[in-house]
C-alpha cells in the first residue's frame, strides 16, 4: 500500500473528504480530505495522478514532532511538511471484487516498472482489475493491465 495514504487514513478523525477538480487534468475527481483541525490535507487525482499533500510529522507513538522542544505543543511549533507530485506517470487503480477500489499516484516511470513488476507477483484471488489512467496531450488514458475471469459466467 501507498505509505502517505495508509498514514493518512489512520488519523480520520476531524477529517472531511470532498471531491475537486483537479488543477492538472481538470476532471472533478480529485480526491481533497482535509483535517479542519490541523489544517493538514491530501490532494490526489485518480485520473492523472496529481498528489499534493500536507502534514505534521509524527513519532514513532503518532504524537506530533515540535520544532521547538522547549516551546508548547502547538500547530505553530510542529514539523509541518509538504509534498506535492506535479508531473506524475499516472494513477493506477485496483478494483476488488467485493467493488472497492484503491487509487494511487504512480510518481515516475521508474515506480510504473515497479508497481508492473509487483502485480505479477501478487496475490490476485481478491482482484476483479488493475488498470493505469494517464494523462496524455490533454486527455484521460485508461489501460486494462489485468482483468480477472469471471467464474459466474
Ligand atoms: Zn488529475
Amino acid at each position: 500500500m501507498n505509505l502517505l495514504l495508509t498514514k493518512v487514513k489512520k488519523c480520520k478523525m476531524g477529517t472531511i473528504t470532498i471531491n475537486m477538480t483537479c488543477p492538472r487534468c481538470n476532471e472533478d475527481r480529485c480526491n481533497n480530505e482535509h483535517n479542519y483541525k490541523t489544517g493538514e490535507y491530501y490532494h490526489q487525482c485518480i485520473y492523472c495522478g496529481y498528489h499534493k499533500s500536507f502534514r505534521y510529522e509524527r513519532d514513532d507513538k503518532g504524537h506530533f514532532i515540535k520544532k521547538d522542544p522547549l516551546k508548547e505543543y502547538s500547530l505553530d511549533n510542529f514539523v509541518g511538511k509538504e509534498f506535492e507530485v506535479k508531473e506524475p506517470f499516472g494513477s493506477y487503480k485496483y478494483l476488488f471484487k467485493d467493488g472497492n477500489s484503491y487509487h494511487a499516484t504512480i510518481a515516475d516511470k521508474a515506480a510504473y516498472d515497479s508497481r508492473l513488476t509487483d502485480f505479477k507477483t501478487m496475490e490476485k484471488d481478491d482482484i476483479a482489475s488493475f488498470s493505469i489512467s494517464r494523462l496524455i496531450d490533454g486527455k484521460i488514458q485508461v489501460t486494462t493491465i489485468y482483468e480477472a475471469e469471471s467464474k459466474d459466467a
